[in-house]
């Protein structure tokens, strides 16, 4: 009984996690037994350059669901190690305040089981953003060292426009 309304819920919200993002393509398994988790795949798209996979366990929504990147070998990477990863190669060289940290602050650490499949993509959306910003940044300070002698103080004002 109580295994039936979470599979409803876990329906529902695979349902609002198609509308959310829109013509992308998303599949996702059956489970056959009770114990087996979902898995949702949702394909690289304008939004998010990478495949994400979606492992909803069986004490979904009391144990969050595993939410990772798969290339073509099917390697996975939980999506904030990755995001933390390579935001580190990033930070070495760029002095960044406010810069969330992915391992600390996603959702996944401080979730609540209001949380919905909806809102956890909306937070890899945000680090997704943040990374993709750190990485403009960095390559706009590589591209106009080389091209002006601006000095760092005048950079770092342009980069915090950015
Ligand atoms: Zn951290």
């Amino acid at each position: 009984m109580v295994r039936n309304k979470i599979v409803n819920r876990i329906n529902r919200e695979i349902i609002l996690l198609k509308n959310f993002c829109k013509f992308n393509k998303i599949t996702q398994t059956i489970s056959v037994s009770e114990k087996e988790s979902i898995i949702v795949y949702i394909y690289k798209n304008s939004e998010i350059e990478y495949n994400i996979k979606i492992e909803i366990l069986y004490d979904y929504p009391f144990d969050p669901p595993n939410v990772s990147f798969f290339n073509n070998n099917n390697q996975t990477i939980l999506y904030y190690d990755f995001y933390k990863n390579c935001s580190d190669f990033y930070l070495k060289y760029l002095n960044i305040e406010g810069h969330i940290c992915p391992c600390c602050f996603n959702i996944i650490c401080n979730i609540s089981v209001c949380n919905t499949l909806v809102d956890i993509i909306k937070d890899v959306h945000i680090y997704h953003n943040q990374f993709k910003r750190l990485r403009e940044m960095y390559f706009f300070k590589k591209f106009i060292n080389c091209k002006n002698n601006l000095n760092n103080d005048i950079i770092n004002i342009i980069i915090d426009y950015l």
